[in-house]
């Protein structure tokens, strides 16, 4: 529906991932950064409503704009948040996931070496990604800018770390490297199988 989109409730507290993300930023992340993306998103949406009923397109390119970086905003951060668990809880994958991660990168430590190489290497604002590649039969890593760069397209995120600063400078300042390397204690490799088995179903048509 046009405009309605909504925040998700956390499957955890906002203590939960203590000690690698502590308390505060996930209270701001979820309550203020991500509401705000989707207000942004609603917004953008509503706008465009009202274009078609006008017939006035003149604002156009910043609305696909705000559209592309609200609407990345929002849907990343619903991925980030399933994507992480108590560290108490945490469980190495298994299963498919596994056999696939070993597939396309040798090893479990092969892909935090590279997925944790291309997050620490954003340049400024941005998103490390685990992602199903439909057309090549494979997970790929991504490393995008702001909310929506550098992505390609049909693939499908499964596994996805923000590193805005928003996301650690209060526990990690300028250290993001160390807020990466501390993220993988708070994986929840069990939603990224279920997050992978989903994305495995869909079947790009190359002609
Ligand atoms: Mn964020």
């Amino acid at each position: 529906m046009v405009g309605e989109h909504t925040l998700p409730e956390l499957n955890y507290s906002y203590d939960a991932l203590e000690p690698y993300i502590d308390e505060q930023t996930m209270r701001l992340h979820h309550s203020k950064h991500h509401q705000g993306y989707v207000n942004g998103l609603n917004k953008a949406e509503k706008a465009l409503a009202r274009a078609r009923k006008s017939g006035e397109f003149g604002d156009i390119r910043n609305l696909e704009r705000l559209l592309a970086f609200h609407g990345s905003g929002h849907f990343n951060h619903c991925l980030f948040w399933q994507n992480m668990i108590p560290a108490d809880n945490y469980k190495d994958p298994s299963g498919d996931l596994l056999s696939q991660i070993k597939k396309d990168f040798g090893s479990l430590d092969n892909l935090k070496a590279q997925f944790g190489a291309a997050a620490k290497a954003v340049e400024g604002s941005g998103w490390g990604f685990l992602a199903w590649q439909p057309a090549g039969e494979q997970l790929v890593t991504l490393a995008a800018e702001n909310h929506q760069k550098q992505t390609q397209f049909t693939t499908i995120p499964v596994l996805a770390l923000d590193v805005w600063e928003h996301a650690y400078y209060l526990k990690y300042q300028n250290k993001r490297g160390d807020y990466v390397d501390n993220w993988w204690n708070i994986v929840n490799w069990e939603n990224v199988a279920e997050q992978f088995a989903a994305a495995t179903e869909y079947n790009f048509d190359m002609g």
